[in-house]
């Protein structure tokens, strides 16, 4: 894309607009000026030979926002897309509309300046304030002393399409995760040391990755072990760990899941259609998530999330229906219903030309059809985020039935706990009493990981000092 600014410097702002509204970014040319003596943003594009302009006049002091409904107004005309989240940029949308109605003194004025100023559709703001009407009670209950543990295995049996994760394939496993859970182990002993010396205590803990259930039982028994000696696990509510491949795991790694204190597990097929699964990198077949939850009910896990992604490659929204009612047949507590996100680092990215990705519209249809699916069936949203710079800037939902609402999505998302991570690719984010955060990153290679991990370790030792 080129992109040329005059008398401003909001360069993200016109950049993310392009990225809503075309599959073909390099192709679109916009140029944004900003006019101080006749206070209006212009915004001229050309997309691969068709042209468009526009001009804000201002009626209050130039900002960023005027950039982005500039290149909205100027973009919209050329591009098939509605944009139903209008100017919203946010990737944590619902924290915004939350500090709108403190700004705006209630729910309804927040409603109307995203209606008015930030053009968001009806039923994306309903959907909003939907979402902040489950987890507004939880937030206000969260303990301000409570935090979250995070503990990451990022390997894989084998590396999906749209992955950019820095997981890795499992091969040669006694090269690969011995060493990994060595050093893993490591920096779990330091963080405990520094935890230890806080009145922090650990809320929830989530068991994520990669896919956690590559371990061997007595690997998993071992790593929850290592987990139970070294932390006070004694208010922990939620323990989730991410199965991910309904391929990996075995009835023995349920048990060891369930006697290590795991109470919440993630078994995410991501589809259930078997035309769809080897394209996106998936051994599994759709009968195998139904044995796989089979085995999981078996094992006495009572709280099971699956995840689905909408827009994968050759599917319809007839085949998203399909795979809700095959699901639902199967009864999971909660459905996380993600939108395919194309990324940079992601196989998807390479081969992106000989792709049959359904258009945006598709995904719009798709997205109505999974919301109105899951709502009928007394599921609710109670969390949502969006990445940055994507097609229609489309939106990620969890939704749960009643009580079964995930405490870690919710603060992850809303930024309102700590989160200590440990393992390679991990995230720390503190979040001071003023509600600020500061983060730090493990790197997220693993053998960078490993090769760092004194380092690593004495940082996290030091970690509250
Ligand atoms: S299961 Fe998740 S982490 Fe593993 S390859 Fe697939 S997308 Fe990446």
């Amino acid at each position: 894309m080129n992109v040329q600014l005059q008398g401003h410097d909001f360069r993200y702002q016109a950049e993310q607009m392009i990225f809503v509204f075309f599959r073909d970014p390099e192709n679109v040319f916009l140029e944004s000026i900003y006019d101080e003596k006749t206070q209006s943003v212009t915004t001229h594009i050309s997309h691969n030979g068709r042209k468009n302009s526009f001009t804000l006049s201002l009626s209050a002091p130039f900002c960023s926002d005027d950039v982005l409904l500039s290149a909205y107004f100027a973009l919209s005309p050329l591009s098939a897309l509605k944009a139903p989240w209008g100017i919203l940029s946010s990737t944590r949308p619902t924290k915004q509309a939350r500090s709108m109605v403190w700004e705006h003194g209630s729910v309804e004025q927040a409603k109307k300046v995203l209606r008015d100023r930030f053009l968001v559709r009806e039923d994306k703001i309903d959907l909003l304030y939907s979402v902040l009407s489950v987890e507004t009670p939880i937030l206000t209950k969260q303990d301000k002393k409570s935090v979250s543990l995070f503990v990451g295995i990022p390997i894989c049996p084998s590396r999906c399409l749209y992955c950019s994760f820095g997981c890795v394939p499992q091969g040669k496993r006694e090269h690969r995760i011995p060493p990994y859970l060595a050093a893993l182990y490591q920096e779990i002993d330091a963080l405990s040391e520094a935890l230890s010396q806080t009145d922090f205590f650990i809320e929830t803990v989530y068991v994520g990755g990669g896919t956690p259930t590559v371990l061997l039982p007595d690997e998993l028994s071992c790593l929850f072990d290592r987990l139970s000696s070294r932390f006070d696990l004694s208010r922990v509510s939620e323990y989730t760990l991410e199965a991910g491949r309904p391929d990996t795991f075995t009835p023995e790694k349920l048990a060891a899941c369930i006697q290590g204190g795991v109470n919440r597990l993630c078994i995410n097929p991501q589809t259930m259609q078997d035309k769809t699964l080897p394209v996106i990198g998936r051994s599994h077949t759709a009968s195998d998530v139904e044995k796989a939850f089979a085995m999981a009910r078996e094992a006495g896990f009572q709280n099971i999330n699956s995840d689905i992604i909408l827009g994968l490659p050759g599917e319809t929204e007839d085949d998203v229906a399909d795979t809700l009612n095959r699901l639902f047949a199967l009864s999971p507590e909660e459905i996380t219903a993600h939108t395919l996100y194309i990324k940079r680092a992601s196989e998807l990215k390479k081969h992106i030309e000989k792709t049959p990705l359904p258009t945006p519209e598709t995904v719009e249809k798709m997205l109505d059809v999974t919301q109105n699916a899951l709502l009928s069936r007394g599921y609710a949203p109670y969390y949502m985020y969006k990445q940055k710079n994507t097609l229609g800037n489309f939106e990620n939902v969890g939704y749960a039935l009643p009580g079964y609402e995930s405490l870690y999505n919710i603060y992850i998302i809303e930024e309102t706990q700590t989160i200590l991570s440990v393992g390679a690719g991990g995230v720390t984010k503190i979040v001071n009493a003023e509600g600020r955060n500061t983060r730090s990153f493990n790197p997220k290679d693993i053998l960078m990981y490993q090769d760092r991990i004194t380092a690593i370790a004495e940082e996290k030792r030091n970690l509250f000092l």
